[in-house]
């Protein structure tokens, strides 16, 4: 079971809202301070543990620094998710891109920072080459194929785009040694939101396997193994959190039986994302209209563009009304936002507690691929983020968009209107 309790209270977030009209999302500093304190702990035992976390899930330098005075790293995969990482102080081989389909001017940009590079597919050798130059390290992304089950978010790895498969990724070792390069690591991603904690054991089972393999068969000592992000989170209150303890521990036991045989002196690397910052983040937003037709609506103040993970993926995210969380929950509702789009509802069918206008309305589990993920359709506008730190207090860690950022990349004859 997971509580699913809003850490701050009504007095208190009153008062924010005074100072910051909702909608917003609140991030809860501490709570994630203690969250990469724990899974550095479960790898404690690696002989290096990294972690890079995957700054699409909450591209914001301030949670980036964050997590780097935690001792993360990150995983980037655009031009502007490289240059938010090297503002917020994470440097050279602590950044990994891990991209695909990728332009020239990532690649060289992650040169200039010193990154690691995780090439995605063995055409993208001579591409560097070409465009770029080779990194000091170089990875490759692994795709297993039907080795691995995946699940649906990710879907199953023989259908996803990502990835070289494993005659490919002997052959890019190959190629790369033979044109000079010296230090190498090895990436796989196969799943997304998995719950199984069994799922990242066996992917490590695999991973290390394979690392045994290139050294043997290529005479390649690799520097780390990368099992990607994935670890997923209970949206649902009857779900459970995963284990990272247990994770920790399996992983634990193959590398003692896999890698240490084999004399490899290999880093165990993570990009989680979600499972880091996601329980830990709030979308606040208050109750704007209730309707009555065949279904009882209560639209809200803010939209899918503030969190589009129910409408994109019918993704359930837990629904708080402040104040009554004691309140028998003897009403349905579909919770909805204001685009013209039929699925721009947080919530079908949810059981709450009598809504009244001006409630607070608190949305779960938003502090991963939460505000990143909002857009700009019918000119509905991002909202702010916030942080709410370990002393109480509240610092505002991206402003709300205006309507002047909407209109600023518009070019027209204002005489024609
Ligand atoms: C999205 C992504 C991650 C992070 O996934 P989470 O589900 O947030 O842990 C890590 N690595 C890569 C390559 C990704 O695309």
């Amino acid at each position: 079971m997971a509580e699913k309790i809003f850490p701050i209270s009504q007095s208190q977030l009153e008062k924010i809202i005074q100072k910051y009209p909702t909608p917003f999302h609140i991030y809860d500093e501490k709570a994630i301070r203690l969250n990469m304190r724990r899974l550095f702990k479960a790898f404690s035992w690696a002989p290096s543990f990294r972690e890079h976390y995957a700054v699409k899930a909450a591209p914001n330098p301030r949670l980036l620094q964050i997590l780097a005075e935690e001792g993360a790293g990150a995983d980037c995969s655009s031009l502007a998710e490289l240059i938010l990482s090297d503002k917020a102080g994470i440097h050279g081989e602590k950044i990994m891109l891990t991209s695909n389909d990728t332009p020239a001017d990532e690649f060289q940009k992650a040169i200039s920072l010193g990154a690691i590079i995780n090439l995605d597919d063995i055409t993208h050798i001579e591409y560097l080459e070409k465009n770029a130059g080779f990194p000091e390290v170089l990875s490759f992304r692994y795709n297993p194929g039907s080795l691995i089950e995946g699940n649906d978010i990710i879907g199953k790895p023989e259908e996803a785009k990502y990835g070289l498969t494993k005659k490919q990724l002997f052959e890019g070792y190959q190629i790369c040694k033979d044109k000079g390069v010296k230090r190498f690591g090895l990436h796989t991603m196969v799943i997304s939101n998995e719950l199984n904690p069994n799922s990242f054991i066996a992917t490590a089972e695999l991973m290390f396997n394979l690392a045994v393999e290139i050294k043997e068969k290529l005479a390649i000592n690799l520097e780390f193994v990368n099992l990607g992000g994935g670890v997923g989170i209970p949206y649902r209150p009857e779900e459970t959190a995963i284990d990272l303890e247990y994770i920790g521990a399996g992983i634990h036991t193959a590398y003692d039986k896999i890698i240490r045989p084999a004399g490899l002196n290999l880093a165990i690397a993570m990009e989680l994302g979600r499972a880091i910052t996601g329980p830990y983040g709030y979308l606040v937003s208050t109750a704007l209209h209730e309707k009555k037709t065949y279904k009882d609506y209560m639209g809200l103040d803010s939209c899918m563009a503030n969190l589009m993970r129910p409408a994109l993926y019918g993704a359930y995210h837990h629904i708080t009304v402040v104040g009554k969380e004691n309140a028998p929950l003897d009403h349905t509702y579909d919770i909805t936002g204001s685009l013209c789009e039929n699925n721009d509802k947080f919530a079908i069918d949810r059981q709450l507690p009598a809504i009244d206008i001006g409630d607070r309305i608190v949305i779960h589990d938003a502090g991963a691929h939460g505000h990143s993920m909002g857009f700009n359709y019918n000119g509905k506008l991002r909202s702010a983020e916030l942080l709410w730190k370990e002393n109480g207090d509240v610092e505002l860690i991206r402003r709300a968009e205006t309507l002047d950022d909407y209109f600023a990349t518009l070019h027209y004859d204002g005489s024609v209107f």
